[in-house]
């Protein structure tokens, strides 16, 4: 083990289980976790801003302990951070590791932004789904009305759940 490993470690102390989310692009953690739907009843939490990256060069990094992702999560998780690993930590060992994949299209996790989209509807029974486009940012296409989605559009909508 090399003592940049080692250094990184003593960063934040070992949990037991749940997840820890690696290679997050810098800035973005704050936004991972507002993705994830804490309930309270995790455990420890901890958050590492810009460390360093042979990969990024700058590298956000979230902990938490006692937190399964659900599907929802990741698809959203693989459009804010996609360079993003996770490692699924089961008694104090990784017993999972992989990096989180863009899903061809993300349903019911997001609305469309159109208040005049038929997924708006009250008296529509339509679960708004969404093409994600790979550009330099993957965004998201409502299949429905065509409306854009960007990264800024999913964090404000996010952040106005709380
Ligand atoms: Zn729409």
């Amino acid at each position: 083990m090399s003592s940049k490993v080692q250094e990184r470690d003593l960063i934040v102390s070992k949990i037991r289980d749940g997840i820890v989310i690696d290679h997050i692009p810098a800035g973005r953690a704050l936004i991972v976790l507002r993705v994830l739907k804490l309930r309270g009843g995790e455990g420890r939490i901890a958050l590492v801003m810009n460390a360093d990256s042979r990969r990024l060069g700058r590298k956000d990094i979230v902990k938490i302990e006692g937190k399964e992702l659900s599907e929802g999560e990741l698809n959203l998780l693989s459009l804010i951070a996609p360079t993003a690993t996770i490692n699924i930590i089961r008694d104090y060992s990784v017993v999972k590791k992989f990096q989180v994949k863009l899903p061809e299209t993300v349903k019911g996790v997001v609305k469309c932004r159109n208040p005049k989209c038929i997924t708006n509807q009250p008296r529509e029974d339509v679960v708004p789904t969404f093409k994600v486009l790979h550009l330099d940012q993957p965004i998201l296409q409502c299949q429905y009305c065509g409306t854009y989605l960007t990264i800024d559009d999913i964090n404000a909508q996010l952040a106005g759940e709380r």
